[in-house]
């Protein structure tokens, strides 16, 4: 299957070349350049593994087996069977996707990438050993970490800003086994790490390192497919639940980043699954929502630290693969993002707003109204979500509210509570105790909600990891790598 980049400015590359680049040499990223035909009420009927094989074959024809690797991937590693549960909560179905092996769900598809990735390496005859090198906020470190230790051939590097993401997260990622895998600290901002990562790659060829370069973040079509599967499970839980029949349509809300998992949703219904609305779920940080309510995205605005960190960002890379599914208009995107570029804004043209307003409504809440939520949903339900969950929990209350639309409604879960305790416990009305280990055991007497267990055992594990460098000395680092 021909992948294209969504700026029209590289050659095509087929599915297994598109996972392993990652990203389009003209800065782009890469799209199948016609979706593939699917039989979606097969997928509907299937179970959840069937679900990822299928889809994933659908997305990715170049790679082969795609039944054994999404075996390897998934099988024993997530707290439940079906991987991905659905939980009836007053009037909305809780989506769960925090069930894998580090809590986050980034685990959905970073425990399926390093498969991809191997089998794609295979497919296309490349020997030389692959770095993957990543700069993390917190969540997507650790899930890359596990799902890569000790793939054969691939080695991982993971960066995160000293003091700059949570005591949990840090011991998460500083006590990863494995013999592939770094871990180190730098002396700055996540910016100043992601900026460092960028600098890497784009001086790979003349500092002549031993190791092709890989990343793991969303922007790779091997994230991005693994994560359409759930939007068919929760469908089929509802079927099974009776709520709806085949054929019925289903709106979702979704925590929102940088647009990887609310795309997955878009996909899903581009494929023939009968989504209604997609609701875009931001916090204080509302660049999206300004968007999907004027079209206009604009970065020129402060940026906040909130409760709900992973959605605190001011590009959302992924949604350069909507502007261009809906528009079918490479040079348009092109141009789009080079004014993101050059100005931190851009319009998009009335047509193709219209189009997108019809599929994705946008709403965003401060801190207050996250902490708010936790505590309703807890009271009225006794159902404990984390503040990302709950962010989309209002957007979806407020959807249903402004256009009376009362489709069934999934809500996205996409963090355990335990890995944000202070803001869980706070928003219960508690005053956390200081460390975070004892915040989560704090929040356990509380709510009786069982810790999970790699949070768990996390405070015993020994850290192995605890090189602390300056920003300017990344790229040696990776050299001695
Ligand atoms: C990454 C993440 C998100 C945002 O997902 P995107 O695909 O970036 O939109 C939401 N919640 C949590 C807990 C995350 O880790």
């Amino acid at each position: 299957m021909q992948y294209q980049s969504t700026r029209g400015k590289t050659p095509m590359v087929n599915s297994a070349q598109a996972v392993i680049l990652g990203m389009a040499g003209d800065g782009g990223l890469y799209l199948p350049q016609e979706l593939p035909a699917f039989h979606w009420q097969e997928c509907v009927a299937a179970k959840p593994m069937e679900m990822a094989e299928m889809l994933l074959s659908a997305f990715l024809p170049e790679i082969p087996n795609m039944a054994q690797l999404v075996d390897k991937a998934y099988r024993g590693k997530f707290e439940t069977e079906d991987l991905t549960p659905t939980v009836k909560v007053g009037d909305m179905t809780v989506l769960e996707l925090f069930r894998g092996p580090t809590s986050a769900f980034k685990d959905v598809a970073l425990s399926m990438l390093p498969q991809l990735m191997t089998a794609a390496r295979q497919a296309e005859g490349k020997t030389e050993d692959v770095l993957i090198l990543t700069a993390t906020s917190g969540d997507t470190g650790k899930a890359a970490l596990v799902g890569f230790q000790d793939v054969p051939g691939i080695k991982i590097c993971v960066f995160y800003p000293d003091g700059g993401v949570s005591q949990i997260q840090r011991r998460q990622m500083a006590s990863q086994l494995g013999e592939n895998v770094t871990v180190c600290a730098i002396r700055g901002n996540f910016d100043d790490a992601q900026t460092g990562v960028k600098e890497i790659f784009a001086r790979a060829q003349e500092e002549k390192l031993p190791l092709a370069l890989s990343s793991a973040n969303s922007i790779n079509i091997g994230r991005l497919v693994p994560q359409t599967m759930y939007y068919f499970k929760a469908y089929r839980d509802l079927l099974d639940r009776g709520e709806i029949s085949l054929g019925d349509k289903v709106n979702f809300s979704v925590p929102t980043g940088n647009f990887g998992d609310i795309l997955a949703g878009y996909l899903a219904s581009k494929l023939g699954l009968p989504v209604g609305m997609l609701v875009c779920a931001s916090n204080a940080n509302d660049v999206l929502t300004e968007f999907l309510r004027t079209g206009v995205y604009s970065r020129l605005r402060p940026f906040h630290k909130t409760i709900s960190p992973s959605m605190d960002i001011l590009v959302s890379s992924n949604l350069e693969r909507l502007l261009y599914l809906e528009s079918g208009d490479a040079r348009l995107v092109d141009s789009l993002m080079q004014q993101l570029k050059d100005t931190g804004r851009y319009q998009v043209p009335e047509e193709l707003f219209e189009k997108i307003k019809g599929q994705f409504w946008g709403y965003s809440s401060d801190d207050a109204a996250g902490k708010q939520t936790v505590n309703r949903v807890w009271q009225a339900h006794g159902y404990l979500c984390d503040p990302h969950t709950a962010a989309a929990w209002v957007a979806a209350e407020s959807y249903r509210e402004e256009t009376g639309d009362l489709r069934p409604m999934v809500v996205l879960s996409t963090a355990s509570a335990y890995k944000f305790p202070a803001a869980v416990l706070e928003a219960l009305g508690q005053q956390p105790e200081r460390d975070e280990f004892l915040q989560m055991d704090q929040l356990c007497r509380l709510t009786n909600v069982k810790i999970p267990k790699n949070l768990a055992t996390l405070k015993e594990m020994p850290l192995r990891h605890k090189d602390v460098i300056g920003k300017d000395e990344m790229l040696d680092y990776v050299r001695n790598i």
